[in-house]
């Protein structure tokens, strides 16, 4: 076929189509094949279409009512589901009631935990000398993806923040003081986020552990900041390398 008796052949195809209009399922209209091959609603139509069906919609919005998820990555996850096996959707579903009825929050470091004490507080190997006070279950499992760390935790599950209402009865401030008062304890290291809020609550929890480690001889310590390794000098902010110039160390990792 050469190149104008294919052209031809398209024109041709068009204009059979063009104005044609063709009625869609009951109480839905009609469309009508514009010149463009780009079909429209009749301006006829009975209705126009404000909502996905009703299961379609409530999966929309719940995805939307995730953290980080806007309407348009609802909409994507959920037609990415609508394309999922029935075994695989029914995992999917079974993962998260699973998660709901089976996790709770470990009685001594409030990390989840499907069994109460959790494994890192029940670990023999474990130093309970030495607590890691983290903001999140997520931070402790950082930690122990580092590997670097041979202590317990302790779980805020949260930081202090007064504009946002979040106050200490909020957090797990009570039972760290109570398990600091038990004994046992030698070290806090509060390993709480390098962020206002995080230092703020580093602060706060500085005060508030101050008379019960003056009475049971426990050393409450802040994880040390500045330049993390493979930055460049001239890249990091002035208050980073202030932080990293007050906490330098000798090579031999003694403060100087
Ligand atoms: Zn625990």
């Amino acid at each position: 076929m050469d190149e104008t008796s294919y052209d031809e052949g398209a024109a041709e195809e068009m204009r059979a189509g063009v104005g044609r209009e063709f009625d869609l399922a009951p109480g839905w209209g009609s469309v009508k094949l514009l010149a463009n091959n780009v079909p429209i609603l009749s301006p006829t139509a009975e209705f126009t279409l404000t909502s996905y069906p009703d299961s379609l919609q409530r999966l929309v919005d719940s995805l939307q009512a995730l953290p980080g998820i806007g309407i348009r990555t609802a909409e994507r996850l959920a037609f990415h589901l609508i394309k999922l096996s029935d075994d695989e959707a029914l995992q999917l579903a079974r993962a998260i009631h699973d998660v709901k009825q089976n996790l709770t929050h470990c009685s001594i470091c409030f990390n989840f935990t499907e069994k109460d004490p959790c494994p890192v507080c029940t670990d023999p190997q474990r130093d309970k000398g030495i607590v890691c006070v983290v903001e999140q279950p997520k931070d402790l499992m950082a930690f122990e993806k580092a590997g670097a760390f041979k202590g317990v935790y302790h779980c805020l599950l949260g930081h202090l923040a007064p504009l946002e209402g979040i106050g200490p009865e909020n957090l797990t401030v009570e039972a760290l003081l109570k398990r600091a008062a038990k004994g046992g304890v030698r070290e806090i290291v509060l390993a709480t986020n390098p962020d206002l809020e995080g230092e703020g609550t580093a602060v706060y929890l500085r005060d508030q552990l101050a008379e019960v480690a003056a009475a049971k001889g426990i050393r409450v310590t802040r994880i040390a900041r500045g330049v993390p390794a493979g930055a460049e000098i001239e890249h990091v902010s002035g208050a980073i390398l202030a932080d990293a110039l007050n906490g330098r160390q000798s090579f031999d990792g003694s403060k100087p």
